[in-house]
This record gives C-alpha cells, sequence and structure tokens, in this order.
C-alpha cells in the first residue's frame, strides 16, 4: 500500500476525514500529507493524550541517567502500542522501531531529562520533587515523539521501511546521545531528526538553518593553591584570589586576542569560590567555567590555551593550578552541524505540515546540544519549534528558567513533523529522491 491507503485506513479507523483530492500528490513530493499529520495529531482524543503524558512527566521530573520512571512510562506506552523496543540502552534509554525493520532506517529523538533547579510556577501539575524541575521542556519532547509513534504506530503496514524512535537520558551535560551512540541505538540508521521547543518563536513555526546551528561546548574547573594565612600579613603568603584573578582576566584574551573575531568563541568564568572570611588569605581558589565554538578545532584549542594560561599565570603569582576537564561527567559536545543536503528536505516537509511562511532561517546560537554527537555519526538535522501563543505580544519565560512554561498547543505540532520527516524520508528515499545524502546506494540495498 501506498501512502494514499494510509488516508482510507485513517477513515476506517474513524480519524478526520479527508477527501479523496486531498489525498493525491504529486511525483514530485508528498505535497498535503504532512497537513494530513497534523490533523491526526490535533485531533482532541490524542493531542489530549499528549498532554497527560507531559504533564506526568512534568510533575515526576528525574536528572540525567535517573530517568527510571520517564523510561518505565515511556515502555509501557509503547507496550500498549505493541510497538518493540530495546532497553536498557544508555542506562535509561529507549529504542523504538516501527516498520518492517529494513531499510531505509531513520531516526526521531526526545530527551528525557529534567534540571536540578525549583520550578516557581504555580500551577496544577508543578513538579512534584524539590529542587527539581523540566525548565527545557523535554516532557514535551517525550509526549510528542510518544504522540508520532502513535500516528506511525496506526500505519505501520505502509511504512517500506523502519523509523528508529530514540528516547535518551542526560541531555544536559551529561552527553546521553554520546552513551546511546555506543551502545549502538543509529545501527543503520540514515538520517536522524531533532526537536526542541522555543520559547521565542510563533507556535505553529520553526526555525532552523543549513550547516553549523549551536556551538561545541567545554566546561573546566581549576583549582588555583597558594598559601593562606593573615589578610594583613600577605608577605607571609602565597595569595592564591590575586592569582585566579589574574588568571580571569588572562581567559578573556583568548577570545579578544587570539580567537578570529569572525569564528565565534566564549570562554565565560562562572564559577570563582574562596575564603569565607574578611581577614584571612585562603589556601586556594576554585574556579570553574564554560568554553563555546562552531568548529571541532576551535574547541579543541581553546580547551589547549585555556589550561596552558590558567597554569602559567597562576605560577606568575607562586601559584600550582590544576585543570580538569570533567570530561567523565560532562563530555565535550561536538557543534551541532545540520547536514546541507536534509535542509532543503527539512523546508519542505516542514513547509507541508505548517503552510507557507512557517519555515524561517535563523542565525546560529551559542548554546548546545548533544544531538550533535549523532550528527557526527550520521546526517542529522536539529530545528526550533515554536511555543509562542499567535495572540500574545513578548516571547515566553526562557528555558532553563524557574518559570519556563511550555505552551501545550505545541504538541500536535510536534507530533506531526516528527511523523511527516520520518515517512517522507523512507518515501523519498526508496524512490531515490534524497539521494544526495548517499548518492543513491541504500537503493541498491533494496
Ligand atoms: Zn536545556
Ligand atoms: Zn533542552
Amino acid at each position: 500500500m501506498g501512502i494514499l491507503s494510509w488516508v482510507t485506513l485513517s477513515l476506517i479507523l474513524g480519524m478526520r476525514c479527508f477527501t479523496s483530492s486531498d489525498a493525491s500528490f504529486s511525483s514530485d513530493g508528498l505535497p498535503g500529507t504532512g497537513k494530513k499529520f497534523l490533523d491526526l495529531a490535533k485531533r482532541k482524543e490524542l493531542a489530549d493524550w499528549m498532554v497527560g503524558i507531559r504533564r506526568k512527566i512534568h510533575e515526576n521530573p528525574e536528572l540525567g541517567y535517573e530517568e527510571f520512571e520517564t523510561s518505565k512510562l515511556i515502555r509501557a506506552e509503547l507496550d500498549k502500542m505493541g510497538i518493540a523496543y530495546k532497553h536498557p540502552v544508555g542506562v535509561t534509554g529507549v529504542v523504538g522501531f516501527i516498520g518492517t525493520i529494513k531499510p531505509p532506517f531513520v531516526a526521531l529523538r526526545a530527551d528525557m531529562d529534567a534540571l536540578p533547579m525549583q520550578e516557581m510556577v504555580e500551577w496544577e501539575y508543578k513538579s512534584k520533587v524539590a529542587g527539581k524541575m523540566h525548565a527545557c521542556g523535554h516532557d514535551a519532547h517525550v509526549a510528542m515523539l510518544l504522540g508520532a509513534a502513535k500516528i506511525l504506530q496506526q500505519h505501520r503496514s505502509e511504512i517500506q521501511g523502519t523509523i528508529v524512535l530514540v528516547f535518551q537520558p542526560a541531555e544536559e551535560g551529561g552527553g546521553g546521545a554520546k552513551k546511546m551512540l555506543d551502545e549502538g541505538a543509529l545501527e543503520n540508521v540514515e538520517a536522524i531528526f531533532g526537536i526542541h521547543v522555543a520559547p521565542h518563536i510563533t507556535v505553529g513555526e520553526v526555525a532552523s538553518r543549513s550547516g553549523p546551528l549551536l556551538a561545541g561546548s567545554g566546561f573546566f574547573e581549576a583549582v588555583i593553591s597558594g598559601r593562606g594565612g593573615h589578610a594583613a600579613i600577605p608577605q607571609h603568603t602565597i595569595d592564591p584570589v590575586v592569582a585566579a584573578s589574574s588568571v580571569v582576566i588572562s581567559l578573556q584574551h583568548l577570545i579578544s586576542r587570539e580567537a578570529d573575531p569572525l569564528d565565534s568563541q566564549v570562554v565565560t568564568v562562572a564559577k570563582f569560590q574562596a575564603g569565607g572570611a574578611f581577614n584571612v588569605i585562603p589556601d586556594s581558589v576554585t574556579i570553574g567555567g564554560t568554553f563555546r565554538a562552531f568548529s571541532g578545532n576551535s574547541l579543541i584549542q581553546l580547551k589547549e590555551r585555556i589550561k596552558e594560561v590558567i597554569v602559567r599565570q597562576a605560577a606568575v603569582q607562586r601559584c600550582n593550578a590544576t585543570v580538569d576537564f570533567l570530561t567523565d561527567e560532562k563530555p565535550l559536545f561536538p557543534p551541532t552541524v545540520n547536514n546541507p543536503d536534509l535542509h532543503p528536505f527539512f523546508q519542505r516537509a516542514a513547509d507541508d505540515v505548517l503552510g507557507t511562511g512557517k519555515v524561517h532561517d535563523m542565525q546560529p546560537l551559542m548554546g548546545s546540544e548533544d544531538f550533535s554527537f549523532y550528527q557526527d555519526a550520521v546526517p542529522g538535522y536539529f530545528f526550533f519549534l515554536g511555543m509562542v501563543p499567535e495572540s500574545s505580544q513578548g516571547n515566553l519565560e526562557t528555558v532553563h528558567s524557574q518559570y519556563f512554561q511550555v505552551n501545550e498547543d505545541v504538541l500536535p505540532y510536534g507530533a506531526a513533523l516528527h511523523a511527516s520527516l520520518a515517512t517522507r524520508f523512507i518515501l523519498e528515499h526508496q524512490k531515490g529522491k534524497s539521494d544526495s545524502l548517499t548518492g543513491g546506494r541504500h537503493r541498491d540495498e533494496l
């Protein structure tokens, strides 16, 4: 059966009716199919179900690699839908499969983790866990991917390929994507798509770009040690506060004097912990921060220079320094770089779901995403999905704010985009229409 029969099946299943003319599509693509996915996702029953899933996860936020209940909820829903999955992948991760379990394989990703912060929004489904909150919308990401799974599974007999559902842990610094990859989550996968909700874009609209979208990032912590003593007798001490202060200033010169002004980079010292008394010079100072860049080379160079500057600048003030890049708990994230061949594909697919004028190009951001690990392994495309109500005057509260709120109207859009990107990829790939990614070799394999 082709996509056309999906519509027939939809009618049988009592879903929203489409006219036969709605169902037609040309050999150039699948115009109209995306809109139908959106209509399905907006049906009250499915939209309410996604809202329920999202609220359940929101009430019970779990930090990176601790998403045990979230993972259990996902598996329970996949079980109810009859979707096979692998678990555990990457500690709490779940990888579901819809379709023939034959090529082409295309993956859709949702992250599951919350943040260690207190929710300040008073509402019925507020976080029940003190000091933990879904402040980045990952609860919505899970709900949208489960919504897409529901739509896709209802049409599984027509999927001539495999849709891989990747529910990953620990996006917030833990590099859960890398762990999922290392454990084979993207085996056979030819392309992967990821969505992030956005509090600055109108609901029903999306934004992304071809090439570098988000920066690569790393973290560092350094202990600068001297010799403490009485604050009034500095000559008998080796003052680590002055040494650490020089270090902070010198680190800023990496960007202002060494980096190419056209190659955006950031070094921020966000942590500076010294003594606790007015009249005591402490033995040591701990500083910490983050560094960002849009190319892997710049990121590695920054990392090397940060270590050199800290150690050598501390030595100028007779202090010793040790530098830790914390890569075990916070791996270096590569830059998030969208595959240029997937860009026009995404534009076509999103346009078909959302209508013309809703798909925007955007400037790169210095934020980072561990989706980049997937993109290092296979062609990938990451984009932002708007949440701002059309009636709203300004933006919503930013992600990672204690006041962050998801506009739940976003959920059907996410589900429909996921479903549409995956089915379109499989369909076009079978027909050899998106062979620029692979040189058409997968057609031969089929
Ligand atoms: Zn976040
Ligand atoms: Zn996030």
